[in-house]
C-alpha cells in the first residue's frame, strides 16, 4: 500500500489495515444496535444477531459447528486459553495423577511459548520440538514424546517470521492414532498466519483447538477465536476450564460481556477472505517472488530465510554484511516499512528465537529482515520498493 505520504506498507504479518467493508459491518455495533447481547429485550436480542451471524461465519469457514467457535480479547488470550484451560481441567480430573506434559515447537508465537514457559514453572514437564534448518517440526519427533500424560501438543500451522507450513494433518494422524479412547493430548494449532490463504477445514486437519486474530485479516484489532472441537467431549462438559469467569457468556468459557462490534467485524473479515482466497493467494505469491527476483538482480549474494512448503505473503532474507536495524532504519526513513522479525520481539529488541530455532547465526539473524505483502500491495509497490531497497544498499 503506497499511502498518501508515499509510504510502501511491506509488514502485513505483523498487522492488516482494517477493511471498508469490515469497517462498516462494524459501525452500527457501536450505536445503534448497542444492546447488550446478554439482554431479554429487543436491544440485546438485535446484538446477539450480530454475534451468531459472525459466529456462524467463521463456524462455515473452517467447517466447525456454532458451538464451537469462541470469541476472545486477541489471538494471544486463545494461546493462553488453549494451554491454560486443557491443563487446568486436566489437574482437576481424577484420573489425571502424573506431572502433566505439554508439547510446543521451538518456533511457536511468544503467545503460547511465554505461556508454556510460565506454566513449565508451575511444574508442567515442557517438551520443546525442535525444528530443521528449512524450519520444519518433525512429527516423528512428536510421537516419540508422546505420553500418557501429555495433555496438549500446540504446533502452529504456519509461521509468522518465515512462512513454513507446519504438517498438522500428519501430526493430527499421529496423535489420533496415540490417544485411542482418551481425550488427551488435544491437538492445537495457532492458525493466525494461516487463516487468510490455507484450508483451514479443522475436520480435515484433525485438529481440536485452533486460534485466529482479527487484525491480521483486515478485521479489528482485540478480538481473536479459539475453535474448540466439542465432538470429543460429552455435549454439557466444556472441553476446557476457563480461566475468566463471571456471567458465562461464550458457553461459559470466556466471560465478559460480548465486544459486538469487534466480533461482528471478525465475522466480516472472515467472509471476504473466504470469496477470493486462491486468487489473492496467486497474486501476493507473484509479488513476493518478483521482489525477491528484483533484489537478487542488484544483491547477489542475499539469501531466503526458511525454505520449503511456505506462506505466499512472507519473505525473510538475509543480506550478508548488513546490519538489519540500520536498514530497517533506512527503509523506513526512505519510504518502506519491514520488519527484523515479530512486531512484539522488535520492540523488546531481542534477536528472533525462530531463526535461532533453524540454526542460523547472530550474526546472520542480525542481517535478516521480513518483508510480508498484503490485500493493498500492487505491482507498482514492489517495484518502487524495489528500487529503494537498491539505492539504500548501495
Ligand atoms: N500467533 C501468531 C502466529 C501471530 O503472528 C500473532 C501476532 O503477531 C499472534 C499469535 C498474536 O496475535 P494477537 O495480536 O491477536 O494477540
Amino acid at each position: 500500500m503506497t499511502n498518501k505520504e508515499n509510504k510502501i506498507y511491506l509488514d502485513y504479518a505483523a498487522s492488516t489495515p482494517v477493511d471498508r467493508q469490515v469497517f462498516e459491518a462494524m459501525k452500527p455495533y457501536f450505536s445503534k444496535k448497542f444492546g447488550n447481547p446478554g439482554s431479554l429485550h429487543q436491544f440485546g436480542q438485535e446484538a446477539v444477531k450480530g454475534t451468531d451471524l459472525a459466529r456462524e461465519k467463521v463456524a462455515s469457514a473452517i467447517n466447525a459447528d456454532f458451538r464451537e467457535v469462541i470469541f476472545t480479547g486477541s489471538a494471544t488470550e486463545s494461546d493462553n486459553m488453549a494451554v491454560r484451560g486443557a491443563i487446568k481441567k486436566a489437574l482437576r480430573e481424577e484420573s489425571f495423577e502424573d506431572q502433566p506434559r505439554i508439547i510446543v515447537s521451538e518456533i511457536e508465537h511468544e503467545a503460547i511459548l511465554e505461556t508454556a514457559r510460565d506454566v513449565e514453572q508451575r511444574g508442567v514437564d515442557v517438551v520443546y520440538a525442535p525444528v530443521d534448518e528449512d524450519g520444519f517440526v518433525d512429527p516423528e519427533f512428536i510421537k516419540k514424546h508422546l505420553t500418557e500424560s501429555t495433555v496438549l501438543v500446540s504446533i502452529m500451522y504456519a509461521n509468522n517470521e518465515v512462512g513454513t507450513i507446519q504438517p498438522i494433518q500428519e501430526i493430527a494422524e499421529i496423535i489420533n492414532e496415540f490417544r485411542d479412547d482418551s481425550i488427551y493430548p488435544i491437538f492445537h494449532t495457532d492458525a493466525v498466519q494461516a487463516l487468510q490463504f490455507l484450508d483451514c477445514d479443522v475436520e480435515k486437519l484433525g485438529v481440536d483447538m485452533m486460534t485466529f486474530s482479527g487484525h491480521k485479516i483486515y478485521g479489528p484489532k482485540g478480538v481473536g477465536v479459539l475453535y474448540i472441537n466439542r465432538d470429543k467431549f460429552s455435549p454439557n462438559e466444556n472441553p476446557l476450564d476457563p480461566f475468566i469467569t463471571g456471567g458465562g457468556q461464550e458457553f461459559g468459557l470466556r466471560s465478559g460481556t460480548e465486544n459486538t462490534p469487534l466480533i461482528a467485524g471478525f465475522g466480516k473479515a472472515v467472509e471476504l477472505i473466504e470469496e477470493n482466497k486462491d486468487k489473492e493467494k496467486e497474486r501476493i505469491k507473484d509479488l513476493k517472488n518478483k521482489l525477491l527476483s528484483n533484489i537478487k538482480e542488484s544483491i547477489s549474494d542475499v539469501e531466503v530465510n526458511g525454505s520449503g512448503d511456505q506462506l505466499p505473503n512472507i519473505l525473510n532474507l538475509y543480506f550478508p554484511g548488513l546490519s538489519s536495524e540500520d536498514l530497517l532504519i533506512k527503509l523506513d526513513m526512505a519510504g518502506v516499512a519491514v520488519s527484523s522479525g515479530a512486531a512484539c520481539g522488535a520492540r523488546a529488541a531481542k534477536q528472533s528465537h525462530v531463526l535461532k530455532a533453524i540454526g542460523m547465526s547472530s550474526k546472520r539473524i542480525d542481517s535478516s529482515l521480513r518483508f510480508s505483502f498484503g490485500r493493498p500491495t500492487t505491482k507498482e509497490d514492489i517495484e518502487n520498493a524495489s528500487k529503494i531497497i537498491k539505492d539504500v544498499i548501495k
